[in-house]
């Protein structure tokens, strides 16, 4: 199966994903995580994108398209792809359906965790001091969540109208957002 998880920062798409991979020997693209290591590895893409990364600000479609192309077309990953943060803009989600395309594959699964804005806030606030993520500050964070609610709302619209589309309250425990995931994989 390839998977999207959809949903604002926060709403616990990183935790799913991993659930994921797990039950479906599957692997995740995290494009926060190819961003931070494209930093952390100082490459030149690194270079170009550290200060917008750090203001949580969105980075450019033609980045993040680029960097997700070898993960689509790797034949060892076809078919067991969990997309954790991308698409995140119309753009990108019409670039995917190309390279799905080009590669024989589809999207079986479109999860889109919900979660409002209070418990995000909150959310985010707690992990800045775990994890202490540089784009974790408080002001960072209200920037990316309105950020995601600007760019992301015409992805969400554009996917919502798809059979293979579900919504899930991403506010409730993980455990039980799992067991709701569970019922749509029936595996
Ligand atoms: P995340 O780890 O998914 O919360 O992403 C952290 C940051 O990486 C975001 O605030 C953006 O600056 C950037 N980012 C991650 N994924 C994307 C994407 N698909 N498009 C643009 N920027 C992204």
């Amino acid at each position: 199966m390839n998977i999207i998880l959809f949903g604002p920062p926060g709403a616990g798409k990183g935790t799913q994903s991993k659930y994921l991979v797990n039950k479906l020997n599957a692997f995740q693209i995290s494009t926060g995580d190819l961003l931070r290591e494209e930093i952390q590895k100082e490459t030149d893409v690194g270079k170009t994108i550290i200060n917008d990364m750090n203001d949580g600000k969105f980075i450019s479609d033609e980045i993040v398209n680029k960097l997700i192309e070898k993960f689509v077309y790797d034949p060892e990953k076809k078919n067991k792809l969990i997309f954790d943060g991308y698409p995140r803009s119309l753009s990108q989600a019409k670039n995917l359906e190309v390279l799905l395309k080009n590669s024989n594959q589809n999207i079986d699964l479109i999860l889109f965790l919900n979660v409002k804005k209070e418990i995000i806030l909150k959310r985010l606030e707690k992990r800045k001091i775990l994890e202490n993520r540089s784009d974790d500050d408080s002001d960072t964070i209200i920037r990316r969540y309105e950020t995601y609610m600007e760019t992301t709302q015409p992805v969400l619209d554009f996917y919502s109208e798809n059979s293979n589309f579900k919504q899930i309250d991403g506010s409730l425990e993980i455990d039980e957002i799992t067991r709701k995931i569970d019922t749509f994989i029936n595996v």
